[in-house]
């Protein structure tokens, strides 16, 4: 039938269309099936102070092992989760897990990503809260990291569960700092605990000297409203030596340390400091 309606070009991007909506219907049916078969896993990255030493916390991040394909990176499902509303069962499955596994980790900080989506439902805050009851994971070593879109969203519901997480001393990031539309005014707005910025400006030190001054204004900033920066996607020296000399405060990229599985994580438990320990000194020659 295609044919016979067709023009050249009709011919030339339907089937490729086609191809790309029976993908995702083919990874949707697969991920709801990973989710019940226990095909997901949780590896952990550890964020560290920015001497490079201390490790401050970890934050979850979720990893599909499929039989077929191997490990599926998040970036390839969690779009497709989020548009068929999977997403905030896969976030509390992940929340509920990382409490579970995290929460013998002598009081170190964990983080976890959660979706705008997941702040459409007016009572994920209880959610929350009872994945909290069950693990015994206490409220003030749990830092959830959202997005500018978050924000932008505008959500009123979105607003409240966002106070309520805090009221119950949960901590907030702000993920991927610097990528969206970045707002001062929210984050005077939220008073969220901790920025992190994005990796293409950690990644732009010693090639654009606007990346730099970027980050060291977002310091600045950060530091006299006393908001902790996390800078991520650290890779080489350079980036961690810029990024002590503007008094960032915690580091996170694979020149320190990539995501783990759990199973290699105590090499970093060593290492690391509570969440109720004040806040890392460190000796940090420049
Ligand atoms: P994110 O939260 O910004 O996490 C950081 C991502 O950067 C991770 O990718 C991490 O592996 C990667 N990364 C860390 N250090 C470096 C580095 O030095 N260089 C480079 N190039 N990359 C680095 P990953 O694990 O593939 O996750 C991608 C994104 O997927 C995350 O970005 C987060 O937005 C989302 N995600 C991961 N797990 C979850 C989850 O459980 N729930 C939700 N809703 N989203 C998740
Ligand atoms: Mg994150
Ligand atoms: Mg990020
Ligand atoms: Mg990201």
């Amino acid at each position: 039938r295609a044919k016979a309606e067709g023009r050249g070009n009709v011919q030339i991007f339907a089937p490729s269309m086609e191809r790309e909506v029976m993908r995702r219907r083919d990874l949707e049916v697969d991920l709801r099936r990973a989710l019940a078969e226990g095909e997901l896993t949780i590896y952990y990255q550890p964020q560290f102070a920015v001497d490079g030493e201390v490790v401050v916390g970890f934050e979850a991040l979720v990893r599909w092992l499929q039989p077929e394909r191997g490990i599926v990176s998040p970036g390839e499902f969690v779009p497709i989760a989020e548009q068929t509303g999977l997403i905030t069962e896969l976030d509390m499955w992940v929340l509920r897990n990382a409490c579970a596994q995290a929460r013998d980790w002598g009081g170190v900080k964990l983080a976890v990503n959660l979706s705008p989506v997941d702040f459409r439902r007016r009572d994920l805050d209880q959610q929350v809260k009872q994945i909290l009851d069950e693990t015994g994971f206490p409220a003030d070593r749990l830092e959830i990291e959202i997005t500018e879109n978050l924000l932008f969203g505008n959500q009123p519901e979105a607003f409240a569960s966002l106070a309520a997480l805090r009221r119950m001393g949960i901590r907030v990031a702000l993920d991927d700092f610097g990528s969206g539309y970045s707002s001062l005014g929210y984050i005077r707005r939220f008073r969220v605990d901790t920025i992190k910025i994005d990796r293409s400006f950690t990644q732009n030190i010693g090639q654009s000297d606007d990346a730099a001054a970027i980050i060291d204004c977002v310091v600045r900033l950060a530091r006299a409203l006393a908001i902790t920066v996390t800078a991520e996607g650290v890779e080489t020296r350079e980036q961690l030596r810029y990024l002590q000399s503007v008094g960032c405060h915690h580091v996170q990229g694979f020149l320190l340390a990539g995501p783990v599985p759990l199973g290699s994580i105590d090499r970093y438990l060593e290492r690391a400091v509570s969440a109720a320990a004040p806040p890392v000194r460190t000796r940090v020659r420049l």
